[in-house]
């Protein structure tokens, strides 16, 4: 049985073979409990190409390395997994991507995207049809986490699909465990892909 961050790992080289992880950006958490006030995120400055189990680090929901990493940089999007996990307690797994689709179609749209009809709307967790027009809201982007958390804090009620889109950024999706987490991120993807290339 593999570990939960053999599994990231493995997870983080596969994301990066599909250009969701350009140049050492984006990054992943994990947590071993569901109401652990710690969590395992992912390094600062690593090529994902060769992300590796121990290139994870532990933070406080502060952000702030345990005793154990005292020294080690964490991701500087560490606080948006915090503030997700503070939000959604049975949270144990975050992805992130900073892949074409999603910057791209954040600029066709405003606040939101919204999807109606596509099979793999089921895809997310809570969607039992692909007839519901769901929608997946757009944050601005911004160098200043403390100003991003407190705009995740007031977007809490629309993320009920598991996951946002940042523009010009990239994308960010959650779960219960990596499999949900990893269904939530695919699904948000592969729709992001399919509008974007039937609105040209
Ligand atoms: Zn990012």
């Amino acid at each position: 049985m593999k570990t939960m961050n053999q599994q990231l790992a493995e997870t983080i080289r596969a994301y990066h073979q599909k250009g969701w992880s350009p140049a050492t950006s984006t990054n992943y958490s994990f947590r071993t409990e569901a109401d652990a006030k710690t969590i395992f995120v992912s390094r600062s400055g690593i090529d994902k190409s060769q992300f590796q189990p121990e290139d994870f680090m532990c933070v406080d929901f502060e952000g702030n390395p345990t005793a154990e990493f005292e020294g080690i940089k964490p991701s500087a999007e560490t606080l948006i997994h915090c503030v997700l996990y503070d939000l959604f307690p049975d949270t144990q797994v975050i992805l992130h991507s900073h892949s074409v689709y999603s910057v791209v179609m954040s600029q066709k749209f405003e606040d939101e995207i919204t999807f109606e009809g596509y099979e793999i709307q089921k895809g997310f967790a809570g969607q039992t049809t692909h007839e519901n027009k769901i929608s997946i809201p757009i944050l601005p982007n911004t160098q200043d986490m403390q100003e991003f958390a407190t705009w995740m804090r007031a977007s809490k009620d629309r993320f009920g699909n598991h996951c946002f889109v940042i523009r010009n950024h990239g994308t960010y999706a959650w779960g219960k465990n990596l499999f949900e987490a990893k269904r939530h991120l695919e699904t948000l993807e592969y729709l992001l892909e399919v509008r974007h290339g039937s609105i040209q």
